[in-house]
C-alpha cells in the first residue's frame, strides 16, 4: 500500500514550486503548498486546489512555522534579478531567515529537507564548466549579491544542521531553467525574449550577447528535485541540475525569433553589472548519483514555453 507522504513545498505557487507541486501530488502525496505570492500566483496551482490532497497556505517563510510533515523543499524565494533586487534586504531575510527557520521546522518533525540553491554561487566563474568542489567567484557587495550570498549563506545553514543536528539534507545547485509558468515581466531572458517576440517589440540583448547560459527545461528539473530527495541519506550535495548545452544569448534570441515567426529586430542595451560571462553545469555527480540527466532540448522546450506565453497574452 502506498503511505502518502506529508510534503511541505515552500515558494510552491511560483514558476518551478507549481510544477513540483503538481508531480509530487500526482504521486500520491500530501502536498502543502505555502508561499506568500511575492512572485508566485495562486493561478499557478489553481488546477491543484479542488484535489483534498492539495492544500494552499499563505505563509512568509522568515516567520517560524509550525506543521507537521515527512519531507521539505525550500523554494521560497525571488528568482529572477528584477524581483529579488526589488527588496535587497527581504531577499536575504528570505534565504537567511527562512532557512533558518524551514531547518528548524526539519529539526523538530525530523524532516527531510531540499534547499534549492543556485548557480548563482559560482558568481562569475573562471572555472568552466562549473563541478561542485567549485568555490565561486562571488562579490559580495555587487547588486546581486543579496541572491547570491543569501543562497551561500543558506548552504552553510544546510551543512551546519546536517554536522551539528544530524539532519537529513540535500542541496541542489539549480541552473537556468525555463518553461510554462515563468513570470512575464520578470525580467529573465527566456520570458523577455519570448514575450518581446509576441509583441513584434525589439529583443533586448544586454551587451554584446556573447555571455552563455544552459537553459534547462522545467520538468527534467523537478524529475532532479525528486531524484534527489529519494536518494540515499548519504547523498547531501550540493549536486548541479541543469542542462550542459550552452547557448549564447544571442543565439537564444534568434532561435526564438525563428519558432515564434516574429519579426523583432535585435536591440543591444549595456551589460547589467555582475553579470556572468558563461555558464554550464558539469552534472557528472548527478549522472552518478541520481542516475539522472536532461532530456528536453531547447527547441521543443522552448515550443511549449512559447505556446504558454501565447495563451497567456490571448487571455489577458
Ligand atoms: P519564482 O519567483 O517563480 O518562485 C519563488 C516563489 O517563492 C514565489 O512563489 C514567491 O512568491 C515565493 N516567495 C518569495 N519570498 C517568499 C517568502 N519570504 N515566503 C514565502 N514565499 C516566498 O522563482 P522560481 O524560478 O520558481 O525559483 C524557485 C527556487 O528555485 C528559488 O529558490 C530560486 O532561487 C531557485 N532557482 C531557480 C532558478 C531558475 O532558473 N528558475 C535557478 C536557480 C535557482
Ligand atoms: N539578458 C538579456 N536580455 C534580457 C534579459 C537578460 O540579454 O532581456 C541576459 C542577461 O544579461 C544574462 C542572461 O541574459 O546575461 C540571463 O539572464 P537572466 O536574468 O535570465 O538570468 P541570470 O542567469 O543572469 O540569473
Amino acid at each position: 500500500m502506498h503511505i502518502r507522504k506529508r510534503i511541505l513545498v515552500t515558494g510552491g505557487a511560483g514558476f518551478v514550486g507549481s510544477h513540483l507541486c503538481e508531480r509530487l501530488v500526482n504521486q500520491e502525496n500530501d502536498v502543502i503548498c505555502l508561499d506568500n505570492f511575492f512572485t508566485g500566483t495562486k493561478d499557478n496551482v489553481k488546477h491543484l486546489l479542488s484535489n483534498p490532497h492539495f492544500e494552499l497556505m499563505r505563509h512568509d517563510v522568515t516567520f517560524p512555522l509550525y506543521i507537521e510533515v515527512d519531507e521539505i523543499y525550500n523554494l521560497a524565494c525571488p528568482a529572477s534579478p528584477v524581483h529579488y533586487q526589488h527588496d535587497p534586504v527581504q531577499t536575504t531575510k528570505t534565504s537567511v531567515h527562512g532557512a533558518i527557520n524551514m531547518l528548524g521546522l526539519a529539526k523538530r518533525t525530523r524532516a527531510k529537507i531540499l534547499q534549492a540553491s543556485t548557480s548563482e554561487v559560482y558568481g562569475d566563474p573562471e572555472v568552466h564548466p562549473q563541478p561542485e568542489e567549485y568555490w565561486g567567484r562571488v562579490n559580495p557587495i555587487g547588486i546581486r549579491s543579496c541572491y547570491d550570498e543569501g543562497k551561500r549563506c543558506a548552504e552553510t545553514l544546510f551543512f551546519d544542521y546536517h554536522r551539528q543536528h544530524k539532519l537529513r539534507i540535500k542541496v541542489a545547485r539549480i541552473f537556468n531553467t525555463y518553461g510554462p509558468r515563468m513570470h512575464p515581466n520578470d525580467g529573465r531572458v527566456v520570458s523577455n525574449f519570448i514575450m518581446q517576440a509576441l509583441r513584434g517589440d525589439p529583443i533586448s540583448i544586454y551587451g554584446e550577447g556573447q555571455q552563455t547560459r544552459s537553459f534547462c527545461y522545467v520538468d527534467d528539473l523537478v524529475s532532479g528535485l525528486i531524484k534527489l530527495m529519494e536518494s540515499p541519506n548519504e547523498v547531501t550535495g550540493p549536486i548541479n541540475l541543469g542542462n550542459p548545452s550552452e547557448f549564447t544569448i544571442r543565439e537564444l534570441a534568434e532561435k526564438v525569433i525563428e519558432l515564434t515567426g516574429s519579426r523583432s529586430e535585435l536591440a543591444f542595451h549595456p551589460l547589467p553589472s555582475d553579470d556572468p560571462k558563461q555558464r554550464q553545469p558539469d552534472i557528472a555527480r548527478a549522472k552518478t548519483l541520481l542516475d539522472w540527466q536532461p532530456s528536453v532540448p531547447l527547441k521543443p522546450g522552448l515550443k511549449e514555453t512559447i505556446q504558454y506565453f501565447q495563451r497567456f497574452v490571448r487571455d489577458r
